[in-house]
């Protein structure tokens, strides 16, 4: 069978209502919003469509979900590819698929298309040539590229990117044009983590003693892809008990884990 080469979803749910906090960076990705829903506003007097913003912060900290309530509010198809996947990927094929889900995009445009781990097909050219595998991101790079450059005025396609190494990018990439916007998604503060506790608690049936303050305060440099963690994993701290509601010792229990989980994934990296 043939590897998908890329996601699309016509109908995203995803609103900025899933997306608690990152204030400032919704604010910026509003005018994207504001760009797919009425670009002939903008283009009328003769300003250019921004092509391309990178979305730059720690793992887990709601990139990906960002990208999918932009699509979700302007009511556009969302294109998606991983740069992770093009690492084991056949010669020729990195940069085919990126015409092609190009391609794709303009056709139902306006549309976003978002690349998450682009630092997987946008280092910096010339370096780590000793695993010889350089060619093939090179030439997806370069094709991604060409892409971007060659839509004008009369396509709406915005691309947004996502990396946690904006450090180690091509800088071609970061050039006007092209991912020339760059908006900060970073781990929650202690007021965001309550807001995103307040999300993830919505669907769970709680105990009276639970609330999203004490849980934020237990919970710092946590991400919101930890946060959604600790709610499920209470869940089920609850279920193999027996219980018929989460508790606050439950979810105690889930950030106990979750940390063990953590310090172990740190380890390893070390
Ligand atoms: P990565 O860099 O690892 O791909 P990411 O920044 O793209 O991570 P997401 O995949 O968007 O992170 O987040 C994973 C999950 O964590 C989301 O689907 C959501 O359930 C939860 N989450 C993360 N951030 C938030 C947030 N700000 N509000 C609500 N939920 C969040």
């Amino acid at each position: 069978s043939r590897a998908k080469l890329f996601d699309e979803n016509e109908k995203v749910r995803v609103t900025f209502k899933d997306v608690a906090g990152l204030e400032g960076a919704k604010e910026e990705v509003e005018e994207i919003v504001d760009f797919l829903k009425n670009p002939e506003k903008f283009t009328k007097l003769g300003g250019k469509i921004p092509k391309g913003a990178l979305l730059v912060g720690p793992p887990g900290t709601g990139k990906t979900l960002l990208a999918k309530a932009v699509a979700g509010e302007a009511n556009v198809p969302f294109f998606s590819l991983s740069g992770s996947d093009f690492v084991e990927m056949f010669v020729g094929v990195g940069a085919s698929r990126v015409r092609d889900l190009f391609k794709n995009a303009k056709d139902k445009s306006p549309a976003i298309i978002f690349i998450d781990e682009i630092d997987a097909i946008g280092r910096a050219r010339g370096k780590n040539n000793f695993t010889g595998g350089n060619d093939e991101r090179e030439n997806t790079l370069n094709q991604l590229l060409t892409e971007m450059d060659g839509f004008g005025t009369d396509t709406t396609v915005i691309v947004l990117a996502a990396t946690n190494r904006a450090d180690i990018l091509d800088k071609a990439l970061m050039r006007a044009g092209r991912f020339d916007r760059l908006i900060h998604v970073d781990l929650p503060e202690l007021n965001e983590r309550k807001e995103i506790f307040e999300v993830h608690l919505k669907p769970l049936t709680l105990g009276t003693d639970v609330e999203s303050e004490f849980l934020a305060k237990q919970t710092p440099g946590f991400s919101g892809a930890d946060i959604a963690n600790v709610c499920n994993e209470a869940a089920l701290v609850a279920a193999r008990k027996n219980k018929t509601v989460v508790e606050k010792q439950d979810f105690l229990d889930a950030v106990d884990r979750i940390i063990g989980g953590l310090e172990k994934k740190n380890k390893l990296i070390k």
